[in-house]
């Protein structure tokens, strides 16, 4: 029964991944058609398995988004390299509780040596603990309560046993360009977002030191700053190293959100662009935007390991972690039971290697630049931000009627599909390279359907 359901999952899987590239991109049906092709009363006794899953992949079928494939240019997606596909069949075929080492072994031994192997790509401190989350919204949730931890406990307050209320006030310093889940974290941590203090922010969207350093001069107390390495819409890196110099100058904890950005380390090309990313308290990483493994996998690494378990553990609270000793997946992440996800990603590095992961990253920026290059060349278009990394933000004309028009077309034309945003109080159009897929003729493709679209529009300068 189980074989031959997976034989059926495979054919299912094969024919979608064969037209994958050739499929539009976009949705292609209304969710009326597909509540209709999908909705069915739900019954006493079941039904075929078998028929089933032929029901839900036919059902669901016009309402996938093609991001899997190689011109889905929305957010910040990546697809998923086959490696990490077939390791993450297998992690449901095994179905491990990676939540403890005795309820999964290899689980917890996966997750140490791709702990090892993630801190080595990064360059981040040997010692520093790893979890294993959802992604970056729980990255940053964990690596802040980290963070709430050692700033508290500094001023002497144990905040996971006396909570908030009567603690010393936190100082909570965030770039005006914080990831709204930046925000979500400090609702969920009790902090509230009334209180947060905003730095300014450069024409490409990164903090400015300056503005950092006159914030800090004013403030007292437990502080902690939210830095960016890879804005959602610019790409655009924070200047890490002086941030992180006048962060400590003030003993301020200094955390990074480097969803996607973060995978900039692991290029030579980039190590400029990251310099000093080593200096920072914590980081908030996601496996399933960059280095391409399917949802959900996000990495939560923080520099003083023992406030990581603090934060994340109910008992043990100064136990430095021993090497050797048993790796409790749990103590490092929110959750108690939990997919095995480390599979999936020791899995994806095995495969590529050092260079393989630089290639991967290399090849997006290049693609990002193709872009630019492409559109830019057309008197009609805008390109708005320093292309330096795998974002490109794009203006039609000098009316945000126009470019949401151009976006809206893009989208329903289907050779590729991105998205809008908003920069600096302008409409715009934003181009993520975010899949290992993606190739140079794909970027002309989606270039001559945005500007086909841009035509159709009435584009004239
Ligand atoms: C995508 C992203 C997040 C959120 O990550 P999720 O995996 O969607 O939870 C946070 N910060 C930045 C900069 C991002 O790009």
């Amino acid at each position: 029964m189980t074989n031959s359901l997976l034989d059926l999952a495979r054919e299912r899987a094969n024919a979608f991944l064969d037209e994958l590239p050739d499929r539009h991109v976009g949705p292609r049906a209304t969710r009326d058609e597909l509540v209709a092709a999908l909705k069915v009363p739900l019954t006493d006794d079941g039904e075929n398995p078998a028929a089933v899953i032929d029901a839900l992949a036919n059902g669901a079928d016009r309402g996938l988004i093609g991001c899997a494939g190689p011109r889905y240019f929305g957010f910040v997606i990546g697809g998923s390299l086959p490696v990490a596909l077939a390791a993450d069949w297998l992690t449901s075929v095994w179905d491990q509780n990676a939540g403890i080492y005795a309820t999964s072994p290899a689980a917890s031994v996966i997750e140490d040596i791709a702990r090892e192997w993630l801190l080595d790509l990064f360059d981040l401190p040997r010692t520093a603990g790893v979890g294993f989350v959802t992604g970056g919204q729980m990255a940053n949730f964990t690596a802040l309560a980290a963070a709430r931890h050692g700033v508290l406990r500094r001023a002497g307050w144990n905040v996971e046993e006396d909570g908030l209320a009567g603690a010393p006030p936190v100082h909570l310093v965030v770039s005006a360009a914080s990831h709204i889940t930046i925000h979500f974290s400090m609702r969920m941590l009790g902090f509230g977002t009334r209180g947060l203090i905003k730095v300014d922010i450069d024409d490409q969207g990164r903090m400015r030191a300056d503005s950092l350093r006159e914030t800090l001069r004013t403030l007292d107390g437990p502080i902690i700053v939210c830095a960016q390495a890879g804005n959602v819409n610019s790409g655009a890196v924070d200047p890490l190293r002086e941030l992180a110099e006048i962060a400590h100058e003030h003993n301020a904890w200094l955390h990074i959100d480097g969803a996607f950005g973060l995978w900039g380390r692991a290029t030579p090309a980039k190590r400029a662009l990251l310099d000093g990313c080593e200096l920072a308290d914590s980081w908030a990483n996601d496996a399933h935007k960059w280095l391409n493994v399917p949802y959900d996998s996000g990495i939560v690494i923080v520099q003083d390991s023992a406030s990581h378990r603090a934060a994340m553990t109910l008992s043990a609270e100064y136990l430095e972690q021993t090497v050797g000793v048993e790796r409790d997946n749990f103590e490092w992440v929110p959750e108690f039971s939990r997919r095995a996800r480390g599979f999936a990603i020791y899995a994806a590095i095995r495969a590529l290697g050092r260079r393989g992961i630089a290639k991967l990253v290399d090849d997006c920026c290049e693609r990002a630049v193709q872009f630019a290059d492409i559109l830019g060349r057309d008197e009609r278009v805008a390109i708005l931000n320093d292309v330096v990394l795998n974002q490109v933000l794009v203006r039609f004309g000098d009316s945000d009627d126009r470019t949401r028009d151009v976006i809206a077309r893009v989208q329903r034309e289907g050779t590729c599909w991105l998205s809008g945003t908003t920069w600096q109080g302008k409409a715009a159009m934003r181009i993520s390279v975010s899949n290992w897929s993606t190739t140079a003729e794909d970027v002309e493709k989606s270039s001559e359907a945005i500007l086909r679209c841009l035509a159709a529009a009435g584009g004239e300068s």
